[in-house]
């Protein structure tokens, strides 16, 4: 199995039953060498910088049903907010006071006519701070509205296809919403230029380890710039609030097998994996991450973006706590880097 590890950073591919022997793999040395090995990669690429991006979650509002979604529109439970574009500057300026220069609005998927709302709320930041980079995570749009995001001065964009089985995919989401349009948007923000990242929630009901390969492969062949993957955490009013948690240790051996398949990946160590874990930042860096999100939202918000139960948003995960995690990082020997980040060349 240690060859598997060998081969993968090697050839930066495996057949898919190698792919699923390291998935399934339960030989601690094994596991070991693998984080070791894409620790080895990452620093040989980024050094012992771990880029940091200022997340603003704009708004709690969904037009979207997700059934693992603690904000699904059908949660009555949610006390809604949207953010005003003099909010969403105020935080932006607060990030880029601490140092900040990549920031990442993130939000429900806003009704239809908010589009204009967004593309001058990212006109106004690229003016503002022509210095950074701007991420999105807005879900699902028509082509138009990415053009005119890109046009405003938008640069990356996270669009997660959490499954790239159709019948899995149809499981986690209601009927309204497809596969087929979730891909499509990946394929029409790569033709417009942005840096695009993708992923999955590891562990997601019904998930086996056929899908996580199915997925693996996806990425492969899709080549993102971002790999973004946390574990499932249940949200208790949601459809599927009683399934079990997403395993932090599988979801870090992902970081590794996606490390040593894309040694350039910007790959952040997420807040669910954190949420679940307190030592789940540290734990994702070592297996192969290299960015991190701090949150830059208003903080009588952050409790409402509540995607699911416990979701941190103190402490190292709020940029406020920006010394806390200075000093986590130290612990392992790593240290904040505060460039933009811009994805480091080729696949
Ligand atoms: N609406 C946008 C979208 O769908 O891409 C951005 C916001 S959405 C809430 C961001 C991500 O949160 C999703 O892609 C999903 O993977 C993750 N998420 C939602 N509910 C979750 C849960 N219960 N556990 C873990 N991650 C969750």
């Amino acid at each position: 199995m240690r060859e598997l590890v060998d081969i993968l950073r090697a050839e930066r591919h495996l057949d898919s039953g190698g792919y699923k022997a390291l998935l399934a793999c339960d030989d601690k040395g094994v596991v070991a060498h693998l984080h070791e090995q894409a620790r080895e990669v990452g620093d040989e690429v980024f050094g012992k910088g771990i880029f940091v991006r200022g997340l603003v979650e704009l708004a709690n509002v969904c037009r979207n049903d997700c059934l693992y979604c603690g904000i699904r529109k059908s949660n009555t439970a949610v006390e809604r907010y949207l953010l005003t574009t003099h909010q969403v500057l105020q935080c932006c300026q607060q990030g880029y006071d601490l140092g900040f220069r990549t920031f990442v609005l993130q939000s429900g998927e806003l009704p239809r006519d908010k589009a204009p709302w967004l593309v001058d709320l990212v006109g106004e930041i690229r003016q503002r701070w022509n210095d950074c980079a701007i991420t999105l995570s807005l879900g699902e749009w028509p082509r138009e509205v990415y053009a005119a995001l890109k046009q405003a001065g938008a640069d990356r964009y996270l669009l997660r296809h959490e499954s790239h089985n159709a019948e899995h995919y149809s499981r986690l989401h209601p009927a309204e919403m497809s596969l087929k349009n979730r891909l499509q948007c990946l394929v029409w923000l790569k033709e417009l230029g942005y840096q695009v990242g993708t992923g999955i929630m590891v562990g997601s009901p019904w998930q086996s380890l056929d899908n996580i390969v199915e997925d693996i492969e996806f990425i492969e062949q899709f080549e993102p710039e971002m790999i973004g993957l946390g574990p499932f955490v249940p949200q208790h009013e949601t459809p599927l609030g009683h399934y079990p948690t997403g395993s932090a240790h599988l979801t870090c051996r992902l970081y590794s097998i996606f490390r040593l398949m894309f040694p350039h990946a910007l790959i952040p160590s997420t807040t669910a994996l954190n949420t679940i874990d307190p030592q789940g930042r540290t734990m994702g860096i070592m297996a192969g991450a290299n960015v991190v999100m701090p949150n830059l939202s208003p903080s009588d918000v952050r409790a409402r973006y509540a995607l699911y139960d416990g979701k941190a948003s103190t402490n190292a995960e709020a940029a406020e706590g920006i010394a806390q995690l200075e000093t986590q990082l130290a612990t392992i020997g790593y240290h904040i880097d505060w460039g933009r980040g811009d994805h480091g060349g080729k696949c």
